[in-house]
């Protein structure tokens, strides 16, 4: 769809704002609990509530972590920085202002890198993090004539990352989310689950002629899975087309993506900076960080997925593009480093575990953690077929096999009597009773080489698939023309 959208001389250019809930036990600026369990309003405290008189403090577990994403992605980061008040009024945001980061923010300028499918890695500038406070849920479902307000969620701490404009269509955009989603969790900083709203993006969408000044973009606010960020991007992409084929002009305006009909629709006319009347917290102090603070966080962030991605080709030998899908998640890399240490080829283990075992959990809608065969199972399987126990077509069927049953490797093998058969002796007597059977097609052989094959499938039907056909062929050849 975004292929014929995106015919010549239109270039779509995407920004976008990732607001990720930091991991903590208490908000960012009250000691009420963050979890986000509980009845509505149960965790409300009286500075969420916006009390008159209640004072704000900071939580340092939350600036803690966006220092260590900041890190995590080679940013720069701001020894002072300072909490602002972005003022707007909302029925779920009792302060009448949400305590943000305007010009001084905590982290600066930093890079991300994405692996595109066809082999090409994009680094992706990142324009700042800063941390703000969320805002509560208007409930508007619970009640015939009247919305409600659960402030359970009013002043869980964010940290909102801001790209450049620099993402050229929705399958970056995805690639980008995915790589920040690793990132984040990698290092313990936010869950990433987007279906939960730990995760939101807010997509900007212009598109311009290929090379020409950019375009006007609107916003697409709140998004909350990958799959309806891509819808977003590619159903903004061609509207703004339509427009601009009509002669008309984008208007530059916040608005919101419907599931239901994929279409965007608009919210609000965008507002301006002005709008929000910033100014700094005058409850709260500038942050100040010193080298020693700095130096913790970076000190406790563990291998982080392009370092993880870099060692599994250097050590193991994957293809960059191998390793990539498995540091794409962390499950993946733990998974394949453990079927790695049971097996003497480590690409062959990347293969399976890419191709085979990906390919049938996407098929159930699995996760990697849901799956019937543990990676110690897989090693065992990968042995058989290292050793050739088992041929690379047995050992597809005992696969799937263990993936029905969730028995292991061994056990199939036992129950079934599936051993390859590699026993020269074994196979030439079989060999000797079809050349017996038949000695009209052995004494054809010497003239016609393709009758081989027919000795050879003969030999294949008797052990019923499981005689190793480069020794059945080899026999066969001695048997017939000696
Ligand atoms: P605001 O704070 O008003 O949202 P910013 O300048 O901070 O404005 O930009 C917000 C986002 O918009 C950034 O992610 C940026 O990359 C993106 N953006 C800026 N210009 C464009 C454009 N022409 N097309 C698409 N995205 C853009
Ligand atoms: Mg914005």
């Amino acid at each position: 769809m975004l292929k014929k959208a995106l015919k010549d001389p239109w270039q779509a250019v995407i920004g976008l704002e990732v607001h990720a809930q930091i991991i903590s036990q208490s908000k960012l600026m009250s000691g009420a609990s963050a979890s986000g369990i509980g009845d509505a309003n149960e965790n409300v405290s009286m500075v969420d509530a916006a009390m008159p008189g209640m004072l704000p403090v900071v939580n340092a577990q939350c600036i803690y972590h966006t220092v260590r994403m900041g890190l995590a992605i080679d940013a720069s980061i701001n020894a002072v920085s300072e909490f602002s008040r972005k003022n707007y009024f909302y029925p779920d945001l009792p302060q009448g202002y949400q305590i943000s980061q305007a010009d001084k923010p905590l982290v600066g300028e930093g890079v991300v890198h994405i692996d595109l499918p066809d082999g090409r890695r994009k680094s992706i500038d990142i324009e700042r993090i800063h941390v703000e406070q969320d805002a509560g849920k208007s409930l508007h479902d619970k009640h015939p004539n009247c919305s409600l307000i659960d402030l359970n969620r009013c002043g869980v701490g964010l940290m909102e990352i801001v790209t450049k404009p620099q993402l050229s269509s929705s399958l970056e955009a995805a690639i980008f989310v995915e790589k920040l989603q690793a990132i984040l969790r990698c290092i313990g900083a936010c869950d990433g689950i987007m279906a939960r709203g730990s995760m939101r993006v807010d997509a900007n969408v212009s598109v311009c002629y290929k090379g020409k000044a950019y375009g006007t973009r609107t916003e697409c606010k709140n998004i909350n899975s990958i799959r309806f960020l891509k819808q977003a991007i590619e159903g903004e992409t061609r509207r703004q087309i339509a427009i601009l084929e009509r002669g008309e002009k984008v208007l530059q305006e916040t608005r919101s993506f419907d599931p239901v009909t994929g279409r965007t629709h608009a919210m609000r006319t965008k507002e301006d900076a002005k709008d929000y009347r910033y100014f700094p917290d005058p409850d709260l102090l500038p942050i100040v960080l010193d080298d020693v603070f700095i130096d913790k966080c970076r000190k406790s962030l563990p291998e982080l997925p392009d370092a993880k991605r870099k060692r599994f080709i250097e050590q193991y030998s994957l293809s960059p593009y191998d390793a990539s899908i498995l540091v794409s998640k962390e499950e993946s890399a733990t998974y394949f480093e453990r079927v790695a240490a049971g097996v003497e080829n480590k690409k062959l283990a990347a293969n399976w575990i890419v191709s085979v075992l990906f390919g049938v959990l996407k098929k159930c809608g699995k996760a990697l953690d849901q799956s019937p065969i543990t990676a110690e199972d897989l090693a065992q399987l990968l042995n058989f077929l290292e050793k050739k126990v088992l041929s690379s077509k047995m050992a597809k069927d005992v696969f799937q096999l263990m993936f029905e049953t969730g028995k292991s490797a061994q056990e199939i093998v036992q129950q079934q009597n599936l051993q390859q058969v590699t026993d020269e002796e074994e196979i030439e007597a079989m060999i000797t009773t079809i050349v017996a059977d038949s000695p009209q097609n052995a004494l054809k052989a010497k003239d016609n080489p393709r009758i081989i094959g027919w000795f050879v499938g003969q030999v294949m039907r008797r052990s019923q698939g499981r005689a190793n056909p480069a020794i059945v062929d080899k026999i066969v050849r001695k048997k017939l023309f000696l």
